[in-house]
Order: structure tokens, then sequence, then C-alpha cells
């Protein structure tokens, strides 16, 4: 009787975040007010460099994101001011649920859930609630030389993004954060995930250059610039990064069938 009830009570919560997110998933893509995302940055590790570099950051390290966003937003013929607007809250002293092995859809529904409880109990940001939010741990990178995936659920407005604790990895940190960032508003992967090199044509930032290689920038989906056949080199910073036709179309910039 009680386990029924659980399980009924479960299956309710389920029902009513999955529907919250699409709801929000549609509405936070029609490109026509700001979006309002929060980083919630949290210490990966104890290292004193993550420290520093987290009670440091400052708002303003962040801009290059929203500033970007706003001249792809642009290209595409939305001449929306800050289509993203970017917050910082206070550093988070918790980590959350550790990232589902292997990524099967049960067990990336079921991290969702608990990321979602997780995120409710340490949202303490001052002011109104975000309609994106992305927990960034960052890594000591002599303690953590490589970091394994971020994730920014698909339409589900919340990511967890793993970056170094270097202001010399400022830039491609931001890189990765904008990627999980379009991954919330509904942006897939455009990159091979054995091999990691983006995927033709919708990974390549000009899919019609031709020669094809080598090409000048990354599609962002993809995060890595095709400079030969088989051989790819990441982005080093957004400025080398530009959103592909099929990235706009799934973040609802481009209408389908363009
Ligand atoms: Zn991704």
């Amino acid at each position: 009787m009680f386990r029924k009830l659980r399980i009924a009570i479960l299956l309710i919560i389920l029902v009513t975040v999955a529907v919250g997110a699409w709801r929000a998933g549609a509405q936070a893509t029609d490109w026509k007010h700001s979006v309002h995302t929060t980083i919630y940055p949290i210490m990966a590790d104890d290292s004193p460099v993550t420290r520093q570099i987290v009670e440091r950051l400052h708002p303003d390290d962040f801009a290059p994101i929203g500033e970007w966003l706003q001249e792809e937003v642009r290209r595409y013929g939305r001449p929306l001011l800050r289509p993203v607007a970017i917050n910082l809250a206070p550093p988070v002293n918790a980590l959350p649920p550790p990232l589902p092995e292997g990524g099967g859809r049960l067990s990336v529904a079921l991290w969702s859930l608990q990321l979602r409880y997780w995120a409710w109990r340490h949202d303490a940001a001052p002011g109104p609630r975000p309609e994106i939010r992305l927990f960034v741990l960052y890594h000591d990178p002599a303690r953590t030389p490589a970091l394994d995936h971020s994730l920014g659920l698909e339409k589900g407005l919340i990511g967890v993004v793993k970056v170094f604790a270097s202001r010399d990895e400022r830039q491609r940190n931001a890189v990765v954060i904008a990627h999980e960032l379009l991954h919330t508003l509904g942006a897939t992967d455009k990159y091979d995930p054995q091999t990691l090199l983006p995927v033709f044509p919708d990974g390549y930032a000009e899919p019609n250059r031709q020669p094809r290689h080598p090409q000048a920038l990354a599609e962002i989906m993809a995060g890595r610039i095709p400079v030969a056949e088989g051989r790819a080199d990441e982005a080093d910073s957004l400025a080398d990064t530009l959103i592909g036709p099929q990235t706009a179309i799934e973040i609802g910039l481009q209408p389908r069938g363009h």
C-alpha cells in the first residue's frame, strides 16, 4: 500500500517536472526577451588554487558569453539586446549528484530528477529565479589534468559544467559554458562521440567552404575546428566559434525547414 503510494507520488513529481521543463523550454527559446541565466560556481576539489579562482570570480568574467550570443543571435536576424542575461551566484558549498556513467536515457532521466532536487535545495542566489541554471565545477588543473564530460540537459534549462580553475583557461571555459548553455535550450552535439571529430555538415562552421579543410572556425556544438580530414583542433575562445544553421534551428533561432 505504502509502496504503491510512494510510486504514485514519484510518478506525479516526474510528470510535473517533465511538463514544467517542456513549458520552460518552449518559453525560453522565443528569442523575444532576455533569458535569465545564473552561474553557480562550485569548488570541485579543496585545492587552494581552485579556492582562489572561485572566490575571485566576477560577473564580468562571463560577459563575453553574453556578448558572443548577442552577436550570433543578431547574425540570425534577431536584434535582441542581451538575449541571455548572465548572473553570478555566490559559490555553492556542495557537489551536485555525480553525472551518470554511460549516459543511457533512463539513468540520465533519474540523474536529472536528483539534480533538480539538489538544485532546488542549493539555490541560494538572491533575486528572481533564473530560467537557466548552470552549476560550474572548477577543478585545479594540477590535480585533474583532463576533465570528463559536462552535461547540459537538452531543453532542461539546467546544466553541470566542468572547467579548469585557471586564468589561462578562462576563454576555453567560456566555450564549454556556451556549449552547455545551448544544450539547455535544445541544441544537440555535433561531433562523433568516439573520435570527437565534428560531424559533416552540421558540425562544420562553414560546410560549403572550398576546399573543405582547413576550416577557420568551430561550430559551437562540435567544439572543434576541422583542420584536415580526420583532424580537429579545440576552439581556444568563443571568437573561434559560431552557431551553425542546424543548432540555430534546434534553439528556435531559425524556423525548421530552412
Ligand atoms: Zn555537448
